[in-house]
């Protein structure tokens, strides 16, 4: 184990989890856990969804309580800026002016919001949605009869806009390529299309944003092509990238995010990356990789603190994901990366199915809508790097839970 403190820069998911770990596996030393926001370090799923619909209130989105970290000796710094490290001394510079020694270094840092480069994109009433500030502010204005544009149907994108079409607003959904494009299959693109149309939004596909109009805040978004959409509330989610600047000023090795080795490492060993602002090599893909997911950081903080721990494992979790719109619950496990051939199990009509991706015929992902039980036992049969056919996958008569335990 390096010697103390163990400093771990940002108090998300993956921070928070480390800290957590390396008290759980033994760790006495000293962890100090800086957060450049105020809130106690909380949950990011909700807020596109419990919150949002005001089914939750801010009482429930911490991921501990605040005696946690009092009880574990976990030195919680609110409001705090890592803004340089000092590789040469292992000192972190922050924005109060003092500096804090490290024996080992995490940088937990997140991703943030891609901007979307468009003019009118600063005027009020235009919110993007990453932190518990801008879920506050959005849950403030969505409310029936407002009309909201959401640009980008990413997850949170099309989350928004479920739970803002449920809100009874006028919902219209903008975006430049099909929904969750990049990251599901077209089967599945194309259903949620036309799920978000039965929520009661209007969809504008394959076209781009090209202003935001307004005088002293947002009326109105113009399309690429010519089409004007009268809007009082605009959310823009077109996809985040990962807040690496700490370490690309420190000089460590970046490249769509700090990049690490197998073991979590920046090109500095005294220094560590995880979660969304970590480039690894991805075990399954065969290339480097960043993911975007609450697994994903929670298995990488793990990862690392029983790496520090004595315990060193290359990073190799099996990768899934969940997103809720509306009534659909939506379970990915697995990526989608070079998949050649997809098959359906079950009927879309039922809004309940699964589709199987191969990746020149091996099983690489299964995404489920509504089908837990898929799901799970996807997650088994992938855990143990099992297979089956297209053919099997796309048999209802073939018992999958039977491959998951045998
Ligand atoms: C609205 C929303 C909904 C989501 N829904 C899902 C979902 O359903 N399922 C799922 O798997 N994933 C979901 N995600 C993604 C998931 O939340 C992220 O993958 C996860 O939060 C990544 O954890 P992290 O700790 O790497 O980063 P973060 O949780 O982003 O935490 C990073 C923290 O570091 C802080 N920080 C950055 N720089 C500094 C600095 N220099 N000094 C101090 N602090 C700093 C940041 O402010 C932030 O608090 C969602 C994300 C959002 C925004």
């Amino acid at each position: 184990m390096a010697s103390s403190p163990v400093v771990i820069v940002g108090a998300g998911h993956a921070g928070v989890q480390t800290a957590a770990s390396l008290r759980e596996d033994g760790y006495d030393g000293a962890i100090v856990l800086l957060s450049d926001e105020e809130a106690l370090p909380y949950q990011r799923p909700p807020l596109s969804k419990a919150f949002l619909k005001g089914e939750m209130d801010v009482h429930g989105l911490p991921l501990r309580a605040e005696a946690f970290y009092r009880d574990q000796r976990i030195d919680l710094r609110r409001g705090v800026r890592a803004q340089r490290i000092d590789r040469a001394a292992r000192k972190v510079g922050l924005d109060d002016g003092s500096s804090i020694g490290y024996g080992h270094l995490i940088l937990a840092t997140g991703a943030r919001q891609r901007r979307l480069d468009v003019p009118g994109v600063d005027l009020p009433g235009v919110f993007a949605l990453r932190n518990i500030a801008d879920a506050i502010a959005l849950r403030e204005r969505i409310a029936a009869g407002v009309k909201v544009v959401v640009i980008g149907a990413g997850f949170i994108g099309l989350e928004v806009a479920a739970t803002a079409a449920k809100l009874g607003t006028e919902t219209t959904v903008v975006e430049i390529a099909r929904p969750m494009g990049r990251a599901v299959s077209p089967v599945l693109s194309d259903f949620y299309a036309e799920a978000h149309k039965a929520f009661g939004a209007r969809l504008f596909l394959g076209v781009g944003v090209s202003a935001i109009e307004g005088t002293d805040k947002a009326e109105a978004v113009t399309l690429s092509n010519g089409a004007v959409l009268p809007a009082d509330l605009v959310v823009a989610g077109v996809g985040v990238t990962a807040e690496d600047s700490l370490a690309r000023e420190a000089g460590l090795a970046c490249e769509n995010g700090v990049l690490v080795d197998a073991h979590l490492v920046t090109s500095d060993p005294a220094i560590s990356a995880i979660g969304d602002c970590a480039a690894f090599p991805n075990a399954t893909l065969g290339f480097v990789t960043r993911l975007e997911s609450i697994q994903n950081a929670v298995d990488q903080g793990k990862r690392v603190a029983a790496r520090l721990m004595g315990k060193p494992a290359p990073y190799d979790a099996l990768a899934w994901f969940w997103s809720d719109q509306g009534d659909l619950k939506l379970m990915i496990v697995g990526l989608s990366h070079d998949v050649d051939q997809w098959v359906v199990r079950g009927d879309p009509a039922t809004r309940a199915f699964s589709t199987f991706g191969f990746r020149k015929g091996k099983l690489a992902v299964v995404e489920s809508v509504n089908r837990a039980g898929d799901h799970a036992a996807a997650k088994r049969i992938l855990g143990v790097g099992k297979t089956l056919t297209p053919e099997q996958a796309a048999d209802p008569a073939f018992d999958i839970r039977a491959l998951a335990k045998g």
